[in-house]
């Protein structure tokens, strides 16, 4: 009888025990998993902040409150999208490109039509969309680009082109900034134009052009490539959008690749324009 007392209580110690031991394990496990959801939410967080651009001001109310207005259609150079001067003639270009070639052999070069001048606040907006993924503000501009291309259109500015094609991207680059921002851009504009858009080049992996040697730069002259989607036989016009024309260099290297696929005219859509030093020493007198 003792023995089997005994014996009753040590196994209700070795159950208290066990159940002890449980708990604690049960614990551990909830608190592990408490980390783990914690740690997904921050990540979730950060993929929110760096790749949806979700923490960003809304791109609306920050146009609002700048009072911030696409140029009116004469504002600037319809060939090469230079800020006009004051009483400029502008019927051949403006004076910093009627003197020169803008396209390449082959295929004609018809038009720029831009929101505005690469100065605040578009030069902290368009660069901030592909460099904070700011997905917002993509769209938003690429609206007002849109417009401004329908309003082109409408006024006999520009000749309706057949394709909207968005300059392209290296994957890598895009995946590292969790945005392909010309794409964003060029998806409003063929909304709002109805055009239709077309993919047929990619980019190629080039080292930066600043800084490196011009040995390198000859080396990388085709930045892109041809797709094996060909544009269809009736899209031969083509509306390059790209985020900033600073040269002109990137519309001349998308040309001679469209040109493989068969474009025979280039007009291209921007959302600011860069001054050529002149220019712009001269409208600040
Ligand atoms: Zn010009």
């Amino acid at each position: 009888m003792r023995e089997s007392k005994k014996d009753v209580g040590g196994q209700s110690r070795a159950r208290e025990l066990a159940r002890a031991m449980r708990d604690v394990q049960t614990q551990a496990k909830d608190m592990r998993r408490r980390v783990r959801v914690q740690r997904k939410a921050s990540m979730l967080g950060w993929l929110e902040a760096s790749m949806l651009g979700h923490r960003m001001p809304s791109a609306a109310g920050l146009i609002a409150d700048a009072q911030w207005k696409r140029d009116e259609i004469n504002a600037y150079c319809w060939r090469c999208a230079t800020t006009r001067a004051p009483f400029e003639d502008l019927e051949r270009g403006c004076a910093e490109c009627r003197d020169r070639s803008l396209g390449i052999h082959g295929v004609a070069f018809r038009a720029t039509v831009r929101l505005g001048r690469y100065a605040p606040p578009l030069s902290q907006w368009v660069p901030a969309i592909k460099q904070r993924a700011w997905r917002d503000m993509g769209i938003t501009l690429g609206r007002e680009l849109g417009m401004q291309v329908v309003d082109a259109l409408t006024e006999g500015k520009l000749a309706r082109p057949d394709v909207v094609v968005a300059v392209p991207v290296h994957w890598a680059r895009r995946m590292l900034r969790g945005i392909d921002h010309c794409q964003i851009i060029a998806e409003e504009v063929a909304r709002l134009t109805g055009l239709p858009m077309a993919s047929p080049l990619r980019a190629r992996l080039a080292l930066r052009q600043t800084g490196s040697s011009r040995d390198s730069r000859s080396g990388n002259q085709d930045r892109f490539l041809c797709r094996r989607q060909t544009l269809d036989r009736n899209q031969r016009h083509v509306l390059v959008v790209d985020d900033v024309r600073t040269t002109g260099s990137t519309l001349r290297e998308v040309a001679r690749a469209l040109k493989q696929q068969g474009a025979t005219d280039v007009t291209l859509a921007v959302c600011a324009a860069a001054d050529p030093p002149r220019r712009n020493a001269m409208l600040r007198q």
